[in-house]
């Protein structure tokens, strides 16, 4: 396919620009004016409708296909919850536009959602305060351990440690180490859940937090939460919950009654608002009260006259973390996917991720090596381990799956599993599409005994076909070709 660049011919234009009718006050300097034309593409407006058109259809994504990349829970996004996005009294709104109880309060109502969401969140999670700023999972994190690094300093304490199992998601050890701490790894016992008594070695009074995602990323859910939980905080140490999965527990368990004491949550993946494109998500952070105080600024406060404010006067508050109240459009969807569902349709969420996870399992054991057993929580990973003997790795697979119109798992993660792949089918799925990938991936487990050399082809009928990944590490080269800018 041509890039838009290509398709540029001098002279071509889709737009017409009136004529300038604001008066010359002021000249530009020469300093700010451009010194050569801005290589904008030429093109009419139905070649640009075209093109635009004919890239999104090379698009893969959860209206269009099954997505069960693990860690990721790429549920379907109600439509019900972008009408209210796109309602104009929301997706007008600026978020300058005052707030202040003397004058018009024209964001008075975008506050009030916010404050609600953070209300319904501290009600899921058990927590007892929520800030809504961050904007993404990974976001969410730093946020969360900054708070805790504020707390230790106040309390005096010197630490140095962030304790994290080697089945915890890839940014948890970012986020550690760029807040500051060192990371300690702590290993998985054969059930795929931090190992205990190696957790005990490490642990020490100059231990600033345990990391744990919960279910972790061999979707176990760790039975010894509570012992673990006590642990920390004897050694003066706190919990922080990686919510990101919480669609496997939401409205089972809640982390503010395991012992943990911040947690984030991905509203874009649990609460069905849009991921991908590195963006826009939310990732807000729920604290136990005596952290409440380091919560970043604004803080949303509802006023005894029901009317809400944006408190900035937080002197232990570790300060900005983003621009005005997080995402909003994201915490809006998130809000009236809430409501939407009600408490037990959000139970029901996590029962049928849960049950459509083990379906999945129970369905491909026989063919695939499953390290972690015959149950799982709202995804679990296979193995390709038997079929790389043959020749067919991981990769090969998850490549042949595009042929068949299914996105690839999550593939060589977590670390802990050789030739990893992990499957999250979320709860949105029916039996039958579970049926049909099952099915695929039982063709492909006989294909790899039969005829392991053919899977090197693979993809075949994508737009693009099996990439020169060593060249797209060793050589990257994103400009568009000379001479079309
Ligand atoms: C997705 C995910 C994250 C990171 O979230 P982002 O929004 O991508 O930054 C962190 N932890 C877990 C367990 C995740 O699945």
């Amino acid at each position: 396919m041509e890039l838009i660049f290509e398709k540029s011919r001098p002279g071509r234009h889709g737009v017409s620009l009136p004529n300038n009718d604001v008066p010359v006050e002021v000249e530009i300097p020469d300093s700010l004016r451009r010194e050569k034309n801005s290589g904008l593409p030429n093109v009419p407006e139905p070649e640009v409708v075209r093109h635009f058109t004919n890239l999104s259809k090379r698009n893969f994504g959860v209206d269009s296909h099954f997505y069960p990349l693990g860690s990721c829970t790429m549920k379907y996004n109600p439509k019900f919850t972008e009408k209210i996005a796109a309602n104009e009294h929301f997706a007008g709104i600026h978020p300058l536009q005052p707030q202040l109880r003397k004058g018009p309060m024209l964001v008075q109502g975008c506050l009030e959602v916010i404050s609600n969401l953070q209300d319904a969140l501290c009600k899921i999670t058990g927590m007892d305060e929520f800030t809504s700023q961050p904007m993404a999972g990974a976001h969410g994190e730093l946020t969360g351990i900054m708070l805790i690094a504020a707390y230790h300093r106040q309390q005096g304490k010197k630490k140095k440690f962030v304790i994290i199992p080697d089945s915890g998601h890839g940014t948890n050890p970012a986020t550690a180490a760029i807040a500051g701490y060192q990371v300690v790894s702590v290993p998985s016992n054969a059930c795929g859940v931090m190992d205990i008594d190696r957790f005990k070695e490490i642990l020490s009074n100059e231990t600033a937090a345990v990391m744990l995602t919960c279910p972790n990323t061999m979707g176990i859910f760790n039975p010894e939460i509570h012992e673990i939980a006590d642990l920390t905080h004897k050694a003066g140490a706190l919990m922080y919950y990686d919510g990101a999965n919480l669609n496997a527990i939401m409205g089972k368990a809640r982390p503010g009654d395991l012992g943990f004491d911040v947690i984030h949550l991905n509203l874009h993946k649990t609460f069905a608002t849009p991921h991908g494109g590195g963006g826009p998500g939310a990732g807000p952070v729920g604290v136990k009260a005596f952290l409440s105080p380091f919560l970043p600024i604004s803080r949303i406060v509802r006023r005894s006259d029901g009317t809400f404010a944006l408190d900035y006067d937080q002197p232990d508050s570790i300060g900005y973390i983003s621009p005005f109240y997080g995402n909003f459009g994201i915490l809006l969807r998130a809000y009236a996917y809430i409501l939407l569902l009600g408490a037990n349709g959000l139970i029901e969420v996590s029962e049928n991720a849960v049950l459509n996870a083990n379906y999945l399992l129970a369905r491909l054991k026989d063919h695939y090596e499953i390290p972690t057993g015959s149950r799982c929580m709202h995804e679990f990973v296979a193995s390709a381990i038997r079929q790389e003997k043959k020749g067919v790795k991981a990769l090969d697979i998850a490549k042949a799956l595009l042929d068949h119109g299914f996105h690839a798992p999550t593939i060589y993660f977590p670390l802990n599993v050789k030739e990893a792949m992990m499957i999250e089918p979320t709860e949105t799925e029916t039996r039958e599409t579970l049926d049909a990938f099952a099915q695929v991936m039982i063709e492909l487990a006989e294909l790899a005994e039969k005829d392991p050399e053919v899977f090197h082809d693979f993809p075949k009928t994508t737009p693009v076909g099996r990439l020169d990944e060593v060249k797209g590490a060793r050589d990257m080269n994103v400009c568009a070709p000379q001479g079309t800018q």
